[in-house]
């Protein structure tokens, strides 16, 4: 392992230690899924309020399976893209259902091939529910490890490889829940507390204080200059 990927390693475990915390609200394995599935495009918080009543209604993969799909959709309005992902729950359910007896599969080939999950959805089901090391490429893991030029590029499955041939297997699942809690208080976008941050000394594109904003501002009117939008986050 490179010296600054360990600096940088040791720096999250002693600011944020090496607890797994699943940020979204479940109490089963088939629960997380669905959290999961609705969490694309949505806050971990919003996913929370909407799935406290919808796990309350839908109390099995097979009450999903079973669902009216106007009915889902109104269900988790909220959560955006709530027709495809209605679609995808009930298609999933009714996979889990008729193929793995209601339980949620654990290989990362079984998890794919249900509806609506990607890589990075089995990968949030395989560290979080079975502890096997997986690495979550998620909005705040693409954007923050190119930062710290620990990988580079925007492609979610070449990061995730390079991620994983860049950090050693015991801190794949954990360095998820660490950066997430890095880019929701310190490493926000667009604009990043630099100053605030404890990887300031290891870090390739720290900006001192007024510079982060300087060059948010001129990139948002090049942008619009070109009519060229920003990036959706995963
Ligand atoms: S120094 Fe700035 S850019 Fe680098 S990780 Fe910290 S907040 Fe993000």
């Amino acid at each position: 392992m490179k010296k600054h990927t360990k600096e940088i390693l040791a720096l999250l475990d002693e600011h944020y230690g090496k607890e797994y915390v699943c940020y979204l609200s479940h109490e089963n394995a088939w629960q997380l899924l669905i959290a999961t599935i609705l969490s694309a495009q949505c806050t971990d918080a919003r996913v929370n309020i909407v799935t406290e009543k919808l796990f309350q209604k839908y109390r099995s993969p097979a009450d999903f399976a079973a669902a009216d799909l106007h009915e889902l959709e109104q269900d988790i309005h909220s959560t955006g893209f709530y027709h495809n992902k209605a679609k995808n729950i009930i298609a999933c359910c009714k996979s889990l259902c008729e193929n793995y007896g209601g339980e949620v599969p654990q290989t990362l080939e079984e998890l794919t091939s249900l509806a609506g999950v990607g890589r990075k959805t089995a990968n949030v089901i395989r560290g979080n529910i079975f502890h096997e090391p997986s690495i979550v490429v998620d909005t705040h893991v693409k954007r923050i490890s190119n930062k710290l030029g620990l990988v580079s590029g925007d492609d979610p499955v070449k990061l995730e490889f390079d991620l994983m041939k860049e950090l050693p297997k015991e801190h794949w699942i954990r360095y998820n829940i660490q950066i997430i809690r890095l880019g929701r208080e310190i490493c926000k976008a667009p604009v990043p507390k630099c100053e605030e941050c404890f990887l300031a000394g290891h870090c390739p594109s720290y900006q001192p204080k007024g510079q982060a904003e300087k060059k948010t501002a001129k990139e948002g009117s090049a942008r619009r200059r070109t009519g060229k939008q920003g990036q959706a986050s995963l």
